[in-house]
């Protein structure tokens, strides 16, 4: 026991070491290219914006820049003739407004590099996003600042020998517009600047890849797969594993519970039968012949209890081996089933209240006569023997289209919904049934599935503890 649970602990163990394992290493994987993507593009992208510069001379801003240039020159008159300060940072914001919106617009760079990503073959569904790190206007070699974003004025300390500007740092109410502001997945591929005579601008480009997550997992995914496959197939190893051994647990159980049950059930008749003999030995009782003759039936009784017993056992272990071999005969079933409860009345139910109800249409069908009588005497057996008050058992019996059906409903201690599943197992018998208030071997239900499968048919229970239980047997009428 102590030794199946250190081999339980020790396999959880095991798993949860493999999957962190796996968990790290997977998560390891998955930086390392992601650092890789981001390396390969930002080369790319640097090599496809240089290669346009040099190639066109121009740095592909072109429209850019004479929309901005044509821009500023007209708005540096409106922003000097504004006094008011509150004003001025209203002016300033709609002023860089302008400008980001343009910066957005127009696509130039963008589009060459997603006609160079195509060229190479690697993937070009990406966003391009320009990011304002500082606009200023210039008049007359004066610098006006309109916007500079805080990591820029960190970024690069005050020039020497050039004055500091007046509202250099970020005004109140000019905050970049969220276009501006840039997420943690884009990359940055180059820092720039484009200067006239009118602005200057400094400009960060970041590309940002929509697919570059499902790009990381086609580069993984063989890893990954192993990874997930190496799991689930150590966690099913470890499940079968784990049933088995709960499986080997029940069984053992199982078996010790039969051994104590059949030793008890054995040792009655057996110590009955050991009395009986000791009293035969008697002197004043062998004078006595009405005492001799009623040992002497009590001596048979016992030993065709243990018959039985015995008989039992053997059939079941033989049923293991061969096939149930069923002698059958035609009969009314309404017919049989008073048979059966007469003599049930008359032998061991005769302290149980029955009643019949039969619906079956003078049907007749195939049963051996000898196993169905026991499959309705154990059933019946059982509605007494788990009882807890007078037993009062009412049998149910109808045909349907294709099956006769009987129903033994009691008002015993019934069964709980976990016990139901399990007692037509072989050896089981319900936790409160091991206890030696009920005697029995576990074998009785065991029997009555088994016969009633041999005759094409089915038993099923429905049972509500306290309540009382119902037992339905159903046999196929064109067997
Ligand atoms: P046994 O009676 O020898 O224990 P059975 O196979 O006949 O073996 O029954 C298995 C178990 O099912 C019993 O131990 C008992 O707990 C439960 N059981 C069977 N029939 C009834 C019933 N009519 N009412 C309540 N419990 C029952």
């Amino acid at each position: 026991m102590k030794k199946r649970n250190t081999v339980l602990l020790l396999g959880i163990a095991s798993i949860v070491i493999l999957i962190s394992v796996q968990v790290i290493i997977v998560k390891g994987v998955w930086q390392q290219k992601d650092e890789m993507f981001n390396l390969r593009y930002r080369l790319y992208s640097q090599d496809a914006l240089s290669s346009m510069s040099g190639r066109m001379t121009t740095d592909g801003f072109d429209t850019v820049r004479s929309m901005i240039n044509w821009y500023s020159a007209s708005v540096i008159k409106d922003l000097a003739a504004i006094k008011d300060d509150s004003l001025l940072a209203l002016k300033k914001v709609e002023i860089f407004t302008y400008v980001s919106k343009v910066l957005t617009k127009e696509q130039d760079l963008s589009e060459y590099l997603s006609r160079y990503f195509e060229r190479r073959g690697v993937d070009k569904n990406f966003n391009f996003k320009i990011v304002i790190n500082r606009f200023e206007l210039i008049d007359n070699e004066k610098w006006i600042p309109i916007y500079v974003s805080e990591e820029f004025s960190n970024r690069r300390p005050p020039q020497a020998g050039r004055p500091p500007q007046p509202g250099r740092p970020p005004q109140p109410g000019s905050q970049p517009p969220d276009f501006n502001r840039r997420s943690s997945n884009e990359i940055l591929v180059k820092g720039d600047r484009s200067e006239t005579n009118t602005y200057r601008l400094d400009f960060d480009c970041f590309i940002d890849f929509s697919d570059k997550q499902k790009i990381i997992l086609k580069e993984t995914g063989t890893s990954l797969g192993l990874s997930a496959f190496s799991i689930i197939f150590v966690l099913i190893i470890f499940m079968t594993t784990y049933r088995n051994l709960m499986e080997e647990k029940r069984l053992s159980n199982l078996k010790t519970d039969f051994i104590n049950n059949m030793t008890h059930e054995l040792k009655t008749p057996l110590s009955t039968i050991t009395v009986a003999g000791k009293t035969l030995e008697m002197v004043q009782i062998r004078t006595n012949e009405a005492k001799i003759l009623e040992t002497a039936k009590l001596i048979g009784k016992q030993s065709v209890h243990l018959n039985q017993l015995i008989n039992m056992i053997l059939e079941i272990s033989m049923w293991e081996r061969t096939q149930f071999q069923l002698d059958k005969k035609t009969v009314e079933i309404e017919e049989f089933m008073n048979d059966v409860v007469s003599c049930f009345k008359s032998g061991g139910g005769n302290n149980a209240t029955i009643t019949q109800k039969y619906n079956f249409n003078d049907t007749k069908i195939d049963l051996d006569v000898v196993y169905f009588t026991t499959l309705m005497n154990n059933l019946l057996a059982n509605a007494v023997k788990y009882s807890d008050k007078v037993p009062v058992i009412d049998i149910e019996g109808f045909t349907t289209e294709n099956n006769v059906c009987i129903r033994v409903e009691d008002n015993g201690i019934g069964i709980s919904k976990i016990d139901q599943k399990h007692i037509f197992d072989k050896f089981y018998r319900a936790s409160t049934g091991n206890i030696h208030k009920f005697k029995g071997l576990g074998l009785g239900l065991y029997y009555v599935k088994k016969i009633a499968e041999a005759h094409g048919g089915d038993v099923t229970v429905s049972s509500k503890p306290g309540k009382g239980s119902i037992f339905t047997v159903t046999i196929p009428l064109n067997l």
